[in-house]
């Protein structure tokens, strides 16, 4: 899988990428992340990606130009027109749900704007999505590409030691993750459950189901509507629901 990213800071997505299991996996081919500047398609003589906004108003823009030129740079290397993906707070937000369809792309170009954003012809000529990951203002697109980046690497077969860990976690099959426990089996006074040192695989498989509905209960329970549950897990809800209805 291929990353492109536009950006004025290539620097800090490299690095950030760079590192760990993302970094990993650029070193063993299974991903590849290129960040390219779009001031190198500025054309004048400072360098200047941006000017102010016609009709006024506070900040600076990116002007299309350059923009433009960078996407041009990129998409001619590329077999076919790719996905563009510009960081916005206007966009949808991202999700898992969206991590598992980006997955599926060959390459992806990520835009990512600076100050007041980009001038709209630019974003009207080259991006055919609009993604945001949160209701909030950062000073650019860069943290939300590493983000996304990120989420998606994770999805991308080999790029996660247990090819299975991905299936078990937080947001797959619409439920949350049960808790983790690790070495020592007593801290603080505190023990693990006593089913995960049983070695009863299939209890400990029921006890973790139950403890992520539980989870998902207590701190995200839009997401259940959602949920894939047995009749028996139904039950089992309905169960906790009874116990948490205030009674009046
Ligand atoms: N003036 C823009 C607006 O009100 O929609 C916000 C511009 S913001 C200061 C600068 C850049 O940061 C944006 O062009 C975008 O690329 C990025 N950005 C800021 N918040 C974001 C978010 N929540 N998700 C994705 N990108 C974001």
């Amino acid at each position: 899988m291929n990353f492109h990213i536009m950006t004025l800071f290539p620097e800090m997505v490299m690095n950030g990428l760079s590192t760990s299991i993302t970094g990993r996996a650029m070193e063993r081919g299974l991903i590849t992340v290129e960040a390219v500047n779009i001031r190198d398609y500025a054309e004048n003589k400072h360098n200047t990606v941006d000017d102010y906004p016609y009709g006024g108003g506070a900040g600076m823009v990116m002007q299309a130009p350059p923009v433009w030129r960078c996407y041009q740079a990129v998409a001619s290397r590329l077999e076919k027109r790719p996905r563009v993906i510009y960081m916005t707070p206007q966009g949808k937000v991202f999700s898992q749900k969206i991590a598992q369809e980006l997955a599926q792309e060959e390459e992806l170009v990520f835009l990512c704007g600076h100050y007041e954003g980009i001038d709209e012809r630019a974003l009207e000529m080259i991006c055919t999505d609009h993604l945001s990951i949160g209701d909030y203002v950062l000073t650019g697109g860069e943290l939300p590409a590493m983000v996304m980046i990120d989420c998606i690497s994770r999805l991308v077969p080999g790029v996660l030691n247990n090819e299975t860990s991905a299936d078990v976690e937080s947001f797959h099959d619409n439920l949350l993750e049960y808790p983790q426990y690790t070495r020592p089996e007593e801290f603080m006074g505190k023990k693990v459950p006593e089913v995960l040192l049983s070695g009863h695989h299939k209890n400990i498989e029921e006890w973790r189901r139950k403890q992520s509905i539980r989870r998902t209960l207590e701190r995200r329970p839009d997401l259940l509507a959602d949920a894939s549950l047995t009749d028996k897990e139904k039950k089992y809800l309905e169960e906790l629901l009874a116990i948490s209805e205030p009674l009046c």
